[in-house]
């Protein structure tokens, strides 16, 4: 075969078929934003056919020494470190496409009420930096026949996701079109609505025991990696030992009687704009999770049987510092009672952590019914709806 005839076999080679696609396989590191979003691309990959969708696991000790070990490039918060060791474990697992996107901005249902919705720039450069340490002294992707693929994922302006999606996945996923990837945005999409939709009904049923049986209730305000045993420390599992339901900010119930009941007087009395509006408490509203944190404060500090919250964030947390105050003295001026654990990092100090959580318990026994009572004084009758 002569060099032209070569060229010509290589012009014409066929694109795989639709099938080749079973036997992709992705692996989706879980870590940081994709604890937001990770419905999104379960709806995505499946929409687009490939065979299988691996996550790695919750964070934990063993998996940063065993497959995070050397890879770390610099200093930076734990929960930025921890992505060495879900890449690491992900290369040990039946993978051939590693899937790490570059977070720049998140789906909120605070969007139109804030100015922007944007990820943690430590987050979204998290990519960059943890997978320098994986080719710092040798091609490890490559080695293993694993393609690394990291689109740029600007949540915010869905219309643009497609494209980038696209000319990050086109070399990768056989035959696959501009047209079709906008088709499995839109299934991502409503992959996360459902998921979203069905997590707030659940807060909702809590939120229904809660006021039929007259019991408090504690609102974890924290990033969503937070709900990584890992990162987090599991210390929300800690209060539910003792029979606290723990409710999440990002999953509260957004009916609408609900936030009327909560937030109607002041939007009448011109104080905020809409039920979501958080300007009257926090001005630069750009970053989508601390936005959602500081809704969440509002919301505890109106909702009567939240009596405690527990504030988590992780050590060296630069996007957390300056919402420590405002958080505290939102969910405190209502009466509610309020505790940080703050600086987290790899090391759980299971100790000192029990003792915390024992003490809290103690408050939260004490003065609950005063706090709940003293809350449904300034609201008015309790919405039918949170009767049935
Ligand atoms: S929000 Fe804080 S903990 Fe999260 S990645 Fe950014 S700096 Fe790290």
């Amino acid at each position: 075969m002569n060099f032209l005839t070569s060229l010509t076999l290589l012009k014409k080679r066929p694109l795989k078929s639709q099938g080749d696609r079973r036997s992709i396989k992705v692996g989706i590191p879980k870590f940081l934003n994709i604890w937001g979003t990770h419905q999104f691309w379960v709806g995505f990959f499946q929409s687009l056919g490939v065979g299988r969708i691996v996550f790695s696991s919750d964070t934990s000790e063993e998996q940063y020494r065993e497959y995070g070990k050397g890879r770390i490039t610099m200093d930076s918060c734990f929960p930025v470190k921890a992505l060495a060791g879900h890449m690491g474990e992900l290369l040990h697992k039946d993978i051939n496409l590693l899937f790490v996107p570059m977070i720049y901005s998140l789906p909120s249902f605070l969007k139109g009420h804030v100015v922007d919705t944007l990820s943690c720039t430590r987050v979204m450069m998290s990519v960059e930096n943890i997978k320098a340490g994986f080719l710092r002294e040798r091609k490890e992707f490559e080695e293993r026949g694993i393609a690394f693929v990291s689109p740029f994922v600007p949540f915010a302006e869905p219309e643009l996701l497609p494209k980038y999606l696209w000319e990050s996945l086109k070399e990768h996923i056989p035959g696959l079109t501009l047209e079709e990837t906008a088709r499995a945005v839109k299934e991502g999409f409503r992959a996360l609505e459902d998921f979203e939709r069905k997590m707030r009904e659940k807060s909702l049923e809590i939120i229904r025991w809660c006021v039929k049986n007259n019991r408090p209730a504690i609102l974890v305000l924290a990033r969503p990696y937070h709900m990584d045993p890992g990162i987090g420390h599991d210390i929300d599992g800690e209060f539910q030992q003792y029979g606290f339901p723990v409710l999440w900010y990002n999953y509260l119930p957004l009916d609408a009687w609900l936030l009327e009941w909560l937030f109607g007087e002041e939007i009448r009395a011109g104080i905020i704009r809409s039920y979501f509006d958080i300007s009257d408490v926090w001005t630069s509203s750009y970053s989508s999770n601390t936005n959602e944190i500081i809704w969440g404060a509002k919301f505890s500090a109106r909702f009567p049987w939240i009596t405690g919250v527990i504030r988590l964030s992780s050590y060296e947390c630069g996007m957390d510092q300056p919402t420590f105050t405002p958080v505290q003295k939102i969910v405190e001026s209502s009466g509610t009672l309020f505790f940080k654990f703050g600086e987290l990092d790899e090391t759980k100090p299971a100790g000192s952590v029990k003792i915390r959580v024992e003490t809290i318990v103690y408050y939260l026994e004490k003065y609950s019914q005063d706090i709940i009572k003293k809350k449904l004084s300034r609201l008015g009758a309790v919405p039918s709806q949170l009767l049935v």
